[in-house]
């Protein structure tokens, strides 16, 4: 059509008394498909131009031809923008159901609530029979006792559900996350990582602990400063920035929008983090350490290749996973009981979860000291961390990334030492007659280079 038009312009420089004639032509022609809208009529009506012998005719009717289409494609262009919003708003409204849709159950998980758990192995069952027959104090007293803990000062400085550890306490803490730490890195494989305690809402999501539509996750503490591009509205906004409620987030977010090469996996990362957690804490059995806004916890992250082995393979991480938590546990000489946790306790992004919990004899019930769970490729498909099935794969160029030669990883995550309430099992399970408090022998290389055995 260009070129055409730029033929027919010299043309019109040579004969400009044909102009009008042509345009009186062409309003003839415009006047017959009046009621014509279609774009084929615009090509009609240059079709007609071209076949014209009359060169000025040829350019008018081309000219108005082009007119035309060009408001056909105004029209076209509006048309396409309505559609493209109403498909963006039904991508957001799609994407709003998924995000709430929760993994696939394993079909050998109990049925029902927290009361279905099945216990499947109780150990240092003799801790818990001896407890029972002394009268154990709290570990709020022992504590206040040896001065390791304050609460009410905590308070002054954050509002309740906050503690200070100090002395003997700030050494225990210290001493769990090393002796974790280093079990891990030492004995397991692990690679030891820090990553950040804040992160972006989008990360939270992905990992499958999201609010409902408009309403502010409970468990979840939102940041307001100038840095983040996200209100601390109601909202879902990706980009509005957290405080991480456990350290499995980052870590799984790490490697978010990557491909990871065979030899790259299996991925067993051993983090330490500060856990925020915005949860209610009413109720006396939530008193002193037990239940609190801010903790430190050793958390394990295993990342396996997917397909067709993909659940073999990330089952198989889980139980290792539970072994190194009863070795660990085992190693700090208290009682806990291993629980295969039911359909209703998974949340969104676990297939598969075993809890375990410890007795703690002061307050005279279990407590829930870890957790781990096999969350398939459920993570991995909101973070779209892929791997290449084959090495041959994964050499090739970015190009050849496509579907078929990239499958889905596996995540697994397991707490190795949630550390507040590491130190109510051992003051309680470890208080001697005189009120000293027995320093397991495990943990005592960290702990003053283990010239101490116990709290005086
Ligand atoms: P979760 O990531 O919720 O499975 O928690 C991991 C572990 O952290 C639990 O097994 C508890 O031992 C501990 N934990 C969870 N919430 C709290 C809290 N609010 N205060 C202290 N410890 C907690």
């Amino acid at each position: 059509l260009d070129f055409e038009l730029a033929d027919l312009r010299r043309l019109r420089n040579k004969n400009s008394a044909d102009i009008a004639a042509a345009f009186k032509h062409d309003k003839q022609k415009q006047k017959e498909k009046q009621d014509n809208s279609s774009v084929s009529n615009s090509e009609n009506a240059l079709l007609l131009a071209l076949q014209s012998n009359s060169e000025s005719a040829r350019f008018g009717s081309a000219n108005n031809a082009l007119a035309f289409a060009i408001s056909q494609g105004k029209d076209l262009k509006d048309s396409i923008t309505q559609k493209e919003h109403a498909v963006s708003l039904l991508d957001a409204q799609l994407y709003d159901e998924a995000r709430h849709l929760p993994n696939d159950t394993c079909p050998m998980s109990p049925i029902g609530d927290q009361s279905k758990a099945v216990v499947l192995e109780t150990v240092n069952a003799h801790i818990f029979s001896q407890s029972s027959a002394k009268s154990p104090k709290n570990h709020v007293d022992i504590c206040i006792a040896h001065d390791i803990a304050e609460f009410t000062r905590a308070s002054k400085i954050s509002g309740s559900g906050f503690y200070i550890l100090k002395n003997y306490g700030a050494l225990l803490e210290l001493a769990l996350s090393r002796y974790a730490m280093d079990t891990l890195v030492q004995f397991h494989g692990f690679t030891p990582i820090l990553v950040p305690d804040v992160i972006r809402h989008e990360v939270l999501e992905a990992c499958g602990f999201s609010p409902r539509a408009g309403v502010q996750d409970p468990q979840t503490y939102f940041l307001k400063t100038h840095l983040d591009q996200g209100d601390a509205g109601g909202e879902y906004n990706p980009f509005r920035l957290c405080l991480a409620a456990t350290a499995e987030f980052p870590l799984a977010a790490m490697h978010a929008g990557e491909a990871l090469k065979p030899n790259e996996l299996p991925i067993k990362y051993v983090g330490l983090g500060r856990a925020f957690r915005a949860e209610g804490l009413a109720g006396s059995a939530n008193r002193g350490l037990y239940r609190v806004h801010q903790f430190s916890k050793v958390e394990m992250f295993g990342i396996v290749a997917g397909g067709s082995d993909g659940l073999h393979r990330s089952n198989t991480m889980m139980d290792e996973f539970k072994s190194i938590q009863k070795s660990l546990f085992e190693g700090l000489e208290i009682c806990f009981r291993i629980l295969d946790m039911p359909t209703e306790e998974l949340g969104a992004p676990a297939y598969k979860k075993y809890d375990m919990e410890a007795w703690m004899p002061g307050r005279n019930s279990w407590g829930e000291i870890s957790s781990t769970s096999n969350c398939t490729d459920y993570q991995a498909r909101r973070l779209n961390i892929r791997h290449f099935r084959s090495t041959t794969d994964s050499s090739s160029t970015e190009n050849n990334i496509t579907g078929s030669n990239l499958g889905f990883v596996h995540t697994i995550n397991g707490t190795a030492a949630a550390i507040p309430r590491l130190i109510i099992a051992l003051l309680e399970t470890h208080q001697q007659e005189n009120g000293d408090v027995l320093i397991p022998e495990k943990l005592r290389p960290f702990i003053l280079d283990g010239k101490v055995n116990f709290i005086k």
